[in-house]
């Protein structure tokens, strides 16, 4: 006969910026931290861009550009909130929104009709987490598999049939 596992829940522990080998969870507030500094260095490079045409209009080779890093840093932030697809909730808050500034009432809608806030980056983080808070996202290195064909995240508690 099989030996049976204990089957125990573990203990909750506080969710925390913690790396974990290649995995860091994104707290609420590292998350506005990141935000508002992509806004800043965006709205800092517009400023520069402007600048720079007007004191050099045939200047094409100094290349003024932080673009890159941005948009590495982006990656980051979708990575992090399984937001990584073609219908990225962070670029549409980015590009489409300006930041969340372009947000009125009734620019997003979920199929029950309800709006969907996103006038700001709290807004979207906290929509991220509703969007996602059904599943686990951690690596499979975190996961533990139980007698009962249940599968447990050892991070964030998920326990279920399926991930
Ligand atoms: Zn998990």
């Amino acid at each position: 006969m099989a030996k049976k596992e204990k089957l125990t829940k573990p203990t909750a522990t506080a969710i925390a910026v913690e790396p974990v080998l290649g995995c860091v969870i994104v707290s609420k507030s590292l998350f506005l931290e990141t935000m508002e500094a992509i806004e800043k260095q965006y709205k800092h490079d517009q400023k520069c861009n402007t600048a720079f045409k007007t004191l050099l209009p045939n200047d094409y080779t100094s290349g003024y550009d932080n673009h890159w890093v941005n948009n590495e840093l982006i990656k980051y932030l979708q990575k992090a909130m399984n937001d990584e697809h073609a219908e990225s909730w962070i670029e549409y808050f980015l590009w489409e929104l300006d930041f969340g500034k372009k947000y009125r009432p009734g620019s997003v809608i979920r199929k029950d009709k309800t709006h969907i806030d996103l006038s700001n980056t709290g807004k979207l983080y906290d929509y991220l987490i509703e969007e996602n808070k059904s599943k686990c996202l951690h690596p499979l290195s975190e996961l533990r598999f139980w007698n009962d064909s249940t599968v447990e995240c050892l991070i964030c508690g998920h326990r279920g049939l399926t991930f």
